[in-house]
Formats: C-alpha cells, structure tokens, sequence
C-alpha cells in the first residue's frame, strides 16, 4: 500500500480517517518535542485528540527516565495525560520481571541508569547499586577474581553511561547461572543528534556489548517489539489494534511496531526518517523495506491541527 500524504487527503478522507481510530500511540522524541521543546503545534494536535475522544499513550524507547520525569515533561509542554498513559521501557522490564513472576527474594544486575531502578522500586524487586563501576583495572586476566552476588537471577541493559569492562563481566556472569533472565530495553544504535558533529552511541551498542560478552540474545522490550501494545492492551483491554493509530518519526521502531501489532500508521517528518525514504522504501524490491512504508505522512504533527479543528 502506498503512503498518502495527509495534504493529499480531501476533508472528507480526514475525517474518516480521524473516525476509524480511537486510539493513538505517539512516539515522543521528533514527533512531539526536540530535546527540551515541544514541536510546533503538537501540543495542540494531541489535545485536540482528545477533545475528540480519543484515549492518547505516549510510548518511547528511552529507559532512562521513570514515568513521572515523562509525565512532568508532558505537562510542561502542554500535552496532559495520566501517568498510566506513558510506557517507557524501563517501566516495561520492570512490569516484565513483575508479569513473569519474578522471585522478589532474587535480585536483578542493572547495566543502565535510575529510570530503572526507580521502576523497580514501584514493584518491590531488588537490584544491586548503579553507576560508575572500575573493579577490575590493569590486572592479569587470568587472575582475576569479581565477587558476584549469589541473588542475582536476571540482568537488565539499558543506556547506561558508565559502562564498563567490570559491568561487562559481571552482566555476561550473572547470564551464564541456569535459568537467569535477559531483557534489553531496547537497540537503537545511536541518538538522533541533528546538525551535530558528534555521534552518541544509543542503548543498542550497550546491549551489543553485554550481548557479546554472555553469547546470548535478549528478550528486546522496546519498539518494535509488540509487547509495548500488549501491555497497553492489557492495562486497558478496550483498546483494538485495528482502531490504534501508532504516530512516529522512525520507521524501523515506530512505524515497525504498528505493522507488527495490526495499527494503523501515520509518519511525521520532524524527527529521524523523511518522506524522501519512504518513497525509497515504497519502490523497493525489498519486503522488509516496503514493510516500513507507513499508511499516512504529515511534514509535522502540527500540521493536523488545521485538518481537524473543525471537526
Ligand atoms: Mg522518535
């Protein structure tokens, strides 16, 4: 299916659009603010969704913050909502652990930041201190010796940025016990970084590492992993795939886990992927490529508000 361009929708085609979906899923990074402001007009275009009835989640890849920095953040911008309406993966290997019924005697080793352990505090499971962790520095390898912790049964990786060659032995450690459990927050390679000349590794390279280093593969929470709209599903059993409209700015995580759980899509070109890829994508020859084609594309959120103020 080709991408329609919403400035190539007559008003009658919004507005059947806008009726065949009452629930919207939006990425938050490139789609409703860069960095520490609110894209032009978003604020607007998520609150007229609601006026409208719809039931807005805000759903991001970031593991580094707890749902209530999100929920300070969506409210100073301007865009409302309940902190149960934000899922972010550290929130989801929190809820994980908690879903699988992980033995709260056992502890989890966190290669990542306080977005998590603040998570994880909110369902009582025990982890072991974060941060700066040098241990092992300038020794003979094959001497050495790290006291491991004999309550560990899972590991987490996230962004972590004081990862190290200690936390790198001692993650890949508690992955050789029998029975532990590997969750990664999610792969994304690097940060969006526009108009910079630095490239800041993304949780992604962190996963690889601890990924490398244990020879086994992580159960991968975030976007496009399906299990982000299972647990909305779950929290809130209303919710149809078929009438979810998933908004984001990166094909590969965004649009990917709305064709992977049945949503509809819509791509915005404020963030990391442009129209100009999709028309790549929608030429190809590759299927996997043509799976990242979305259903509609707006240059900007924003750009809605117009189409639908009337409605
Ligand atoms: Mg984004």
């Amino acid at each position: 299916m080709p991408c329609t361009h919403i400035n190539h929708m007559s008003d009658e085609d919004v507005k059947s659009w806008l009726n065949s979906f009452d629930t919207v899923m939006t990425d938050c990074d490139g789609v409703l603010w860069v960095g520490a402001e609110a894209i032009q007009g978003s604020p607007q275009v998520i609150n007229r969704f609601r006026e409208l009835g719809k039931r807005v989640f805000f759903v991001t890849n970031n593991s580094t913050k707890h749902r209530r920095e999100y929920k300070q953040k969506v409210d100073t911008l301007g865009f409302g909502g309940d902190l149960d309406e934000i899922i972010g993966t550290a929130y989801l290997a929190a809820s994980y652990l908690e879903d699988c019924g992980f033995d709260k005697t056992k502890k989890v080793y966190v290669v990542g930041s306080a977005g998590i352990t603040q998570e994880l505090d909110d369902v009582g499971i025990q982890y072991l201190p974060i941060g700066p962790d040098i241990g092992v520095e300038n020794r003979d390898l094959a001497s050495l010796t790290v006291d491991l912790d004999p309550h560990v049964h899972a590991v987490i990786a996230g962004m972590d940025l004081h990862i190290s060659f200690t936390k790198l032995l001692k993650a890949a450690s508690y992955l050789s016990r029998e029975g532990s459990i590997f969750i990664a927050t999610n792969t994304d390679a690097q940060f969006p970084m526009k108009g910079k000349e630095i490239v800041v590794p993304g949780t992604g390279s962190m996963v690889a590492a601890v990924e490398t280093a244990a020879g086994r593969k992580p159960i991968i929470l975030g976007k496009p992993n399906p299990l982000m709209f299972e647990i909305v599903q779950k929290r809130h059993p209303s919710v149809k795939p078929e009438r979810t409209l998933m908004i984001g700015d990166r094909a590969d995580t965004d649009i990917l886990l709305g064709k992977n759980c049945g949503l509809q899509t819509l791509m915005v070109g404020t963030g990391v992927h442009s129209l100009e890829k999709v028309k790549d994508w929608e030429t190809s020859t590759d299927s996997e490529e043509q799976r990242l084609v979305p259903d509609k594309f707006a240059d900007r959120l924003g750009d809605l508000l117009d189409r639908i103020k009337d409605l």
